[in-house]
């Protein structure tokens, strides 16, 4: 029998219930470009903005299928390296209008030496606030834009027009939506580790559950064991996958725990959790986030020659088992494109302690549910 128990209510995932009900920040953000299918058109939204209300409600109209989701990813740009994205991928044609997810104030519109195109930032304040300060903010990126028509400290409207899509510099035509979550203790940043899976935040509809496989399960060393997952859904909102391990006695094992590690990172091998992996292991500037206090990454020796600093998850020598390899968890990359009906996702977990009678392995997924599936003799456990 699974059960939810408080070591998972115990993790800090982080959840959009967090931003409930903002003066500012609508809690329901409509989707960034004319015609979601599930949604009628915004408040705000008029004729002129170019998009017609004959696409609203039409399957043929749609922001799905994505390209691209949060997180570990295969670039067939790039010779199938893989990379981290922080973003959703929308294809859709040059020119396609885009419309402000929630209410907020323009911060960057045009180009920006951060950037590799032009874009439009907008910033939302948390529920009830109206400055960043001492608690955070969330901002919506808007990338590879063609045209904008808003200005630096505007404020927008959820549903407001703000620009019209364009192509990233790799000649693909799209809209990379991205969700920055600056943190409390550092709350005027907004870097790439602030990214958060947007589907968190967007309506999404799909409500299948996921299929979890268990493809691997070594206990050859009882007390080290090494276990392998695949998630595989149609959905693109999978944010994290967490083992729970129970012995002989049907017992919790004792993980490392939500602790610091040697390096200064709380590491605890048996949770992968999107959000949290980017925040942890993004490079960023700041003497308030440990990679300054260490010089540099300290897997930097282990990172071949194309490494690239921002990215962070390279495998230009996928058999080198230090690459990928954090928290203990080795990622392999995620297989999606948007011509493939499913999405999927394979962890290799490494650094276990056992012995493992029973494993549950729980999925969770941006729209706030869980999927779960039991390896070994479980029939036991309470
Ligand atoms: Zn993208």
């Amino acid at each position: 029998m699974l059960k939810p128990i408080s070591l998972l209510l115990s993790l800090p995932l982080l959840t959009w219930s967090t931003i409930a009900s903002s003066q500012d920040f609508d809690q329901t953000p409509n989707w960034p470009l004319c015609g979601h299918i599930s949604e009628a058109p915004p408040t705000g939204w008029v004729d002129t903005d170019g998009c017609p209300k004959e696409r609203w409600g039409r399957s043929d109209y749609t922001d799905l299928p994505l390209s691209s989701t949060f997180g570990p990813r295969q670039k067939a740009s790039s010779g199938y390296r893989y990379d981290y994205h922080r973003g959703i991928d929308i294809p859709t044609p040059i020119g396609t209008p885009i419309f402000a997810i929630a209410d907020g104030i323009v911060k960057i519109a045009g180009n920006h030496s951060a950037y590799s195109d032009p874009l439009i930032q907008i910033r939302h304040y948390r529920p009830g606030y109206s400055s960043c300060k001492n608690v955070g903010c969330y901002y919506s990126n808007y990338l590879h834009l063609n045209s904008w028509i808003v200005s630096v400290k505007q404020r927008v409207n959820k549903g407001e027009l703000i620009g019209y899509t364009g192509v990233s510099n790799s000649g693909f035509a799209h809209l990379h939506l991205e969700i920055r979550n600056s943190p409390s203790f550092d709350y005027y940043s907004v870097w790439q580790r602030d990214a958060i899976h947007p589907l968190h935040v967007l309506p999404y509809s799909d409500t299948s559950v996921p299929s979890i496989s268990f493809d691997a399960v070594n206990t050859s060393i009882p007390n080290s064991p090494v276990v392998q997952v695949t998630v595989t859904t149609p959905r693109l909102d999978v944010t994290g996958i967490v083992l729970l391990i129970y012995d002989e006695a049907y017992q919790l094992v004792n993980q490392p725990g939500n602790i610091s590690d040697a390096l200064g990172y709380k590491v605890n091998p048996t949770w992968f959790d999107m959000d949290i992996w980017n925040f942890q292991y993004t490079h960023k500037n700041s003497s308030r986030f440990p990679w300054e206090s260490f010089g540099e990454c300290p897997y930097h020796d282990e990172h071949g020659s194309n490494y690239e600093p921002n990215v962070h998850l390279d495998e230009q020598a996928p058999d080198d088992s230090h690459v990928g390899l954090f928290n203990g968890v080795k990622i392999a990359p995620a297989r999606y494109n948007a011509r493939t009906t499913n999405y999927s996702l394979s962890l290799t977990f490494n650094e276990l302690n056992g012995p493992a009678q029973c494993i549950e392995a729980y999925v969770f997924l941006a729209a706030g549910k869980t999927a779960s599936e039991q390896w070994g003799d479980c029939s036991a456990l309470k």
